[in-house]
């Protein structure tokens, strides 16, 4: 491909890929396929001369969109938002333009293991100032991290990875982590001689704050009381991948003292160093996992610039009503109770039945296709989650999906009666 014809291919996937969301909404939002559907579809090893462009257009259609799950489809309310916008993928093309590698954040599951492997260096570096005779792996072996039960499943994956203990704390009745069930875990695990060094300010433990998903409503000044005590935080992280317009991937990271990340994972051969070394703050090559990166904070960039703050505030507004609206309708009707408050643009909800009865409502609703959810548990309880993922969902959109559950609850109490 000569420059020439990229700029015409370039033209034609910009009008694919225009037409494509102005049609989102027509899509199933997940797909009918099953794994391996594609083995059948494509030859099983490269061609031995280069296919034309035609071909290859055609069969995005053919092969790759019938497998597809539209996360973009206002339908879709599965897991949480992730909002895709034409500024963020034209960044997306610069980039690769650019095709450089930058040395910056990568995801929030990373950000949560950055934090915990530096709180894991910095307490190793205090108790060999005190104990020069213990192994590392020794003293490694006593600290213990803690996080709630309602944390993200890459916080267990962190403990795993960084081989430190990961506790997770019993919440309350409104799934928050209380400071006395803290306070009993920690002084229990030091009466163990156990050295707790991942979560509360007060006994100088590294306080990470993974705001994933819920990060991006804080540009909304009213959303900010969820964020009190914040300052206590060592470090803090959100995606705006999830609810700002960016698209996937772009993670950012806050830490209160840099140093104590670039102090857990500086190395530093000689033909990286530079002349500006020292000069250039943060360094964020001594920051990540992987070394190189991609340009992902241009596209936050022209995200930012070209829809500026008041708009990126609608939109999480809108979606906040949206989910409240979607909650009303969960309260009118009897058969349903909710199963926790809802803060933000995500309503998790549950027939006042049975696990069992629950389960073959998420199925009958995920296999009618209209609509696509996913349920979770927690506190040995089964509940179904309906977020509010799309940019483009609406009223309508919401009213569509309730007539659809409430359809599926008539058809699975029905059913119940029977057993
Ligand atoms: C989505 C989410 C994650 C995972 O984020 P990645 O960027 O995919 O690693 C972690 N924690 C929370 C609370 C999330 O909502």
């Amino acid at each position: 491909m000569d420059s020439e014809e990229f700029r015409r291919r370039g033209r034609e996937m910009i009008d694919y890929v225009a037409s494509y969301m102005e049609n989102v909404r027509t899509y199933q939002p997940y797909p009918d396929v099953q794994p391996g559907y594609l083995r059948h579809m494509i030859p099983d090893c490269a061609p031995e001369s280069p296919d034309s462009w035609d071909d290859l257009f055609k069969d995005i259609e053919r092969v790759i969109m019938p497998g597809i799950t539209h996360w973009q489809n206002p339908h879709f309310h599965a897991y949480y938002t992730t909002a895709s916008s034409f500024p963020a993928t034209l960044a997306d093309i610069l980039s690769n333009g650019i095709g450089c590698l930058g040395f910056t954040w990568g995801a929030a599951s990373e950000a949560t293991l950055i934090a915990l492997l530096s709180a894991r260096t910095k307490f190793l570096h205090k108790m060999k100032k005190d104990t020069t005779e213990m192994e590392d792996g020794v003293i490694m072996s006593k600290f213990v991290a803690y996080t709630s039960d309602q944390g993200h499943s890459s916080v267990e994956r962190a403990g795993l990875i960084a081989a430190v203990k990961m506790r997770q704390l019993e919440t309350d009745d409104k799934c928050a982590l209380r400071g006395r069930t803290l306070q009993r875990a920690i002084d229990s695990d030091k009466a163990k001689g156990l050295v707790p060094i991942y979560v509360s300010e007060k006994e100088e433990i590294w306080l990470h704050i993974d705001a994933a998903y819920a990060g991006s409503a804080f540009i909304c000044p009213e959303f900010r009381p969820i964020l009190n005590g914040v300052e206590y935080a060592t470090s803090f992280s959100f995606n705006p991948h999830k609810w700002m317009h960016v698209n996937f991937d772009c993670s950012t990271m806050w830490v209160k003292d840099s140093t104590l990340i670039s102090d857990a994972f500086t190395v530093d051969p000689l033909y990286l160093k530079h002349e500006k070394q020292g000069q250039v703050m943060p360094d964020y090559r001594h920051w990540t996992i992987p070394f190189g990166r991609r340009f992902r904070s241009l596209k936050l960039w022209f995200v930012l610039r070209l829809f500026g703050q008041k708009w990126l505030q609608e939109c999480i507004k809108k979606d906040v009503r949206l989910a409240h609206e979607f909650k009303n309708l969960v309260l009118s009707d009897e058969r349903f109770e909710l199963f926790c408050e809802v803060t933000l643009g995500l309503v998790c909800f549950r027939l006042k039945k049975s696990d069992e009865v629950n389960e073959r409502l998420l199925k009958a609703i995920n296999e009618d296709r209209r609509i696509h959810i996913v349920p979770s548990r927690t506190k040995d309880k089964y509940f179904l989650r309906f977020a509010i993922c799309s940019s483009q969902t609406t009223s309508e959109d919401i009213q569509f999906a309730w007539k659809v559950i409430s359809e599926m609850a008539d058809f699975v109490l029905k059913d119940e009666l029977v057993y």
